[in-house]
């Protein structure tokens, strides 16, 4: 179902007003775990002004340790709820298991798989029963084709509409957290009809790597980007040294829509 040869032309995706696939470039945006009310607030205003069409936030975060901040949960949900009453941006969130399933699905516009739930079977066919679009980024070890069958588990259970997320493999340097894999976005658009859109913060790791990773994908012609921004991210509770600030996304935007006008 995933392949190019089960269905002709591109898969689109509508999220209230907003498509997602060829033709298109969609930017989503917002910090990595919604913290408070003011502060997911005031980062939605930012990256909606700079031109943001989603805005993104983890309530139930897959952090390493469990001593780090494990997000506010369905408090969390309810203020992703809040911002898009307040700005008319859809929501993407990150569902991290079947018992919560029902509650992220309830509350956010496009569900999220992480990497570490790439092959999370079962979760994987639940997300095929959902009316939601689903984001499924990369496992950070795997290849293309067992991301594109991940895909075909959500697809197989009648949900088609997937998004999927190019976030960075995992290699042996230091100079990243994870090496952006760009030559993933043309082997996806050869071989697939899905969007694929690029998350150059997770890749990277690092802010000063955010905006030259953004033109490039956009450069390779992924579908859309997937950004991390924070107001203060010196004080973020998660990934602050890969979180652009509002005037560096800003320039992103900028940057980012000029080269998909020549491309
Ligand atoms: C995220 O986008 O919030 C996230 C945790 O990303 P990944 O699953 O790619 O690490
Ligand atoms: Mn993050």
């Amino acid at each position: 179902l995933v392949s190019r040869e089960t269905k002709a032309g591109d898969t689109l995706i509508q999220v209230g007003e907003v498509t997602i696939g060829n033709g298109h470039l969609t930017i989503i945006a917002g910090p990595c775990a919604i913290e408070s009310e003011t502060q997911a607030i005031t980062i939605a205003g930012y990256v909606k002004k700079a031109g943001a069409h989603l805005f993104r936030g983890g309530a139930f975060k897959p952090r390493t340790s469990p001593y780090s901040f494990q997000g506010l949960g369905e408090e969390g949900l309810k203020i992703l709820a809040k911002v898009r009453e307040r700005t008319g941006m859809p929501v993407v969130t990150e569902v991290m298991d079947f018992p919560t399933f029902d509650q992220v699905e309830h509350y956010s516009d496009v569900l999220q798989i992480g990497t570490r739930n790439m092959q999370n079977f079962s979760l994987l066919k639940r997300a095929g029963e959902s009316y939601r679009p689903i984001l499924l980024k990369r496992g950070m070890a795997a290849t293309i084709e067992e991301w594109l069958m991940a895909a075909e588990y959500i697809m197989a259970q009648g949900n088609h509409q997937v998004i999927l997320c190019e976030r960075g493999v995992r290699t042996f340097v230091h100079h990243s957290r994870n090496t952006l894999d760009l030559s993933a976005v043309p082997v996806v658009r050869k071989e697939s009809h899905l969007p694929i859109i690029v998350d150059p913060s997770h890749a990277a790791g690092r802010r000063d790597q955010v905006l030259p990773l953004s033109r490039a994908a956009v450069a390779a012609n992924a579908h859309g980007l997937m950004v991390e921004v924070h107001h203060q991210p010196e004080k973020a509770l998660s990934d602050g040294a890969q979180s652009l600030y509002p005037d560096q996304f800003d320039i992103l935007c900028r940057q980012v829509t000029d080269i998909f006008a020549v491309s």
